[in-house]
């Protein structure tokens, strides 16, 4: 069974094994992709309307629409889904008739993962737990809308532990279903270290594209990246055998800036670092283990002196001066992302303090996102919605 519990999108698809996305499942209905951001869900092309449906461990939600022995099964629909509107019947049949397919390999797969999980070598650096896992697929082919690309995660887990970071929620779900103890968000980090070796051989086999670094499951920069230098191997594996794979890496670290040499070095290469304010005091109240602003606009610059596409993403939005994060990314990097928060996790409390409450609404988040973008447009900032900037959308195979 090819799961990997380091890849939840591998999980995915070991538990529908041997249909792939892109099969179709049932007649007139198609496997359209699998995606790990909010859970673990997948999107179905149901005769020309989008059904997404999400799986979670039985005993970790009180409502679903149907049910294996070890998986809840719900659905939506509404706002993102192309087509005619799905009515909930269509919903639950189609969530009833995923069961039996789940149920061919979820003992199997599920005791693979724990395996693997009991398996793991262990160790703590200060209060951090580091957990080394080795084997199973490390590319894992992801889709946004039309945008396709490969995932790469090397680390799981984050030590940065930022407490809105919606990465905890399907992190937190995949620890659950392997039985690993409930343990606090940051704490905790696992690392692939045969990620270099095996980069090498499925550069070898897969079709090229671009690949992510660790989206949303963890930081390729943080702490622990110090010592083990996966970040930094698999970068030297780009730069030797990834001609048509160029990579893709965001973080809130300065230490990127120690790969400089390297990324410079592989051909279309995007360094992105998150800047979701300048205001350093909001920023040490919302993400106080990550680099200060006046160290990330520095680690910008650096990269974008040695000719790295360097792009800064904001997300989410937090309070701070508008024009001056404008006239910051603008003097800094090449292009902008821009994102909303999707979702308070455990954040709540940061939330509540004086002069930081107006971040919890969602009218909020999108207007000062709307204004941003339009500051960096008049500013001359190219500004890139979805995963991939459009260069990287005309790559071979994306
Ligand atoms: S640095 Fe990124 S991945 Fe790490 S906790 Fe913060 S938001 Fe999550």
């Amino acid at each position: 069974m090819a799961t990997d519990g380091t890849n939840l999108i591998s999980l995915l698809e070991a538990l529908l094994a041997p249909h792939r996305p892109g099969d179709e499942l049932f007649p007139g209905v198609r496997w359209l992709s699998s995606s790990s951001e909010a859970g673990l869900r997948l999107a179905l092309d149901v005769r020309g309307s989008v059904l997404h449906v999400e799986l979670a461990p039985v005993d970790a939600v009180q409502r679903f629409a149907a049910r294996s022995a070890h998986f809840a099964v719900s659905y939506r629909t509404g706002s993102g889904s192309a087509g005619r509107p799905l009515s909930d019947a269509e919903g639950m049949a189609l969530c009833r008739a995923l069961v039996p397919l789940l149920q061919r390999h979820e003992a199997e797969v599920l005791r693979t993962l724990r395996e693997r999980a009991a398996a793991a070598r262990s160790e703590t650096e200060g209060q951090a737990r580091i957990r080394h896992i080795e084997g199973g697929p490390l590319l894992s082919p992801a889709q946004w809308r039309t945008q396709r690309y490969y995932t790469l995660s090397h680390y799981v887990g984050c030590l940065i532990g930022c407490r809105f970071c919606y990465a905890q929620g399907p992190v937190g779900l995949v620890r659950h279903l392997e039985g690993s103890p409930e343990v606090r968000w940051g704490s905790y980090v696992d690392a692939r270290r045969d990620a270099p070796a095996r980069l090498a051989e499925e550069f070898a086999t897969l079709p090229p594209g671009p690949v992510k670094f660790s989206p949303i499951v963890s930081d390729p920069y943080q702490a622990i990246e110090r010592k083990l230098e996966l970040t930094r191997a698999c970068l030297q594996v780009f730069a030797d055998h990834g001609a048509g794979f160029p990579p893709l890496l965001l973080t809130r670290s300065k230490l990127i800036a120690r790969d400089v040499d390297l990324l410079a070095a592989i051909p279309d290469a995007y360094a992105g670092v998150s800047l979701t304010t300048v205001d350093d005091a909001v920023r040490q109240h919302f993400e106080p283990r990550a680099a200060t602003v006046p160290e990330r606009l520095q680690t910008l610059a650096t990269l974008r002196a040695a000719g790295v596409h360097a792009f800064a993403i904001v997300q989410p939005q937090w309070p701070g001066p508008l024009d001056a994060l404008a006239d910051a990314i603008a003097a800094n990097a090449t292009s902008a992302n821009l994102g909303v928060l999707e979702s308070i996790e455990d954040a709540g409390p940061l939330l509540d303090a004086p002069g930081m409450v107006q971040a919890r609404d969602r009218s909020w988040q999108a207007e000062r996102k709307a204004a941003l973008r339009q500051a960096l447009l008049d500013r001359g900032v190219e500004v890139w919605d979805g995963e991939l900037p459009p260069a990287l959308c005309t790559s071979p195979g994306a």
